[in-house]
């Protein structure tokens, strides 16, 4: 077991995660890197991004007391477990996103962590007080293109975050052939990663764990979900969509 054990320290201790990346989904899509930076990244170690906003400022769609839960608890503590598993394994990380693309090499801890600091990331920053309800510039057009309307777009965006088992994700991305697709990932996984079942670039990302919604909407889901498309910033999720094309 000792050896075992050293002999897998060794290996983890030369497993660059940034330097295996050629290939990767991100260079097939987009042809640079990384894609989404995103706030409060430093190498080897990752701090909680501040929210762009007030906890109390998505009411009554999002309450206060999930707001600040969900950023300051649950948040905070997938970066601890995040750093902490990155120590124990001695790998080197530059960005969140390239750890998600190699994860299939890497312990659940990284996985479940790391995914869930991708996620919430994406998801705070993919949120604002006072959205315009749709849409906007070349997204538009997109989504229109693929769905035919808004409406059937919200439609089927909704019933995949609704048919969610248990805890995960619905997403909106932009797939290999540089299409939008909606679909959905279970627990802290995320399209990025490579042991996704549904890969993609993220543009909208909408948490569906219970954490999410539980105190203000208890078991309905759908009741949130709905709510979430008067929070959506729309803003963002341009800047994302624009960084594929
Ligand atoms: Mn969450």
């Amino acid at each position: 077991m000792k050896s075992n054990r050293r002999e897998f320290l060794k290996n983890a201790s030369i497993l660059t995660v940034s330097g295996v990346v050629s290939g990767s989904l991100l260079n097939n899509i987009a042809n640079a890197k990384p894609l989404f930076s995103i706030d409060g990244v430093g190498k080897n170690h990752f701090v909680l991004p501040k929210l762009p906003y007030s906890y109390d400022s998505l009411e009554p769609f999002i309450d206060k007391q999930t707001m600040e839960i969900h950023h300051s608890k649950h948040h905070q503590a997938y970066i601890d477990k995040l750093n902490k598993a990155i120590d124990e394994t001695k790998i080197s990380v530059n960005t969140i996103e390239e750890l998600c693309e190699n994860v299939s090499k890497l312990s659940n801890a990284l996985r479940n962590n790391g995914g869930g600091h991708y996620n919430h990331s994406l998801f705070w920053k993919l949120m604002k007080p006072n959205s315009n309800g749709k849409p906007i510039g070349n997204l538009a057009d997109s989504i229109n293109k693929e769905f035919g309307t808004f409406e059937n777009f919200k439609l089927k965006f909704s019933d995949a975050a609704k048919g969610i088992f248990g805890s995960g994700w619905a997403w909106l991305v932009i797939n290999k052939s540089k299409k939008l697709e909606i679909g959905i990932t279970a627990n802290q996984d995320n399209p990025l990663m490579d042991i996704a079942e549904f890969k993609g670039y993220p543009i909208l990302a909408l948490d569906v764990w219970e954490h999410a919604y539980y105190l203000k909407y208890q078991n309905k889901r759908a009741d949130y979900i709905n709510a979430w498309w008067n929070v959506i910033n729309w803003e963002q999720a341009e800047v994302n969509f624009n960084k594929v094309f």
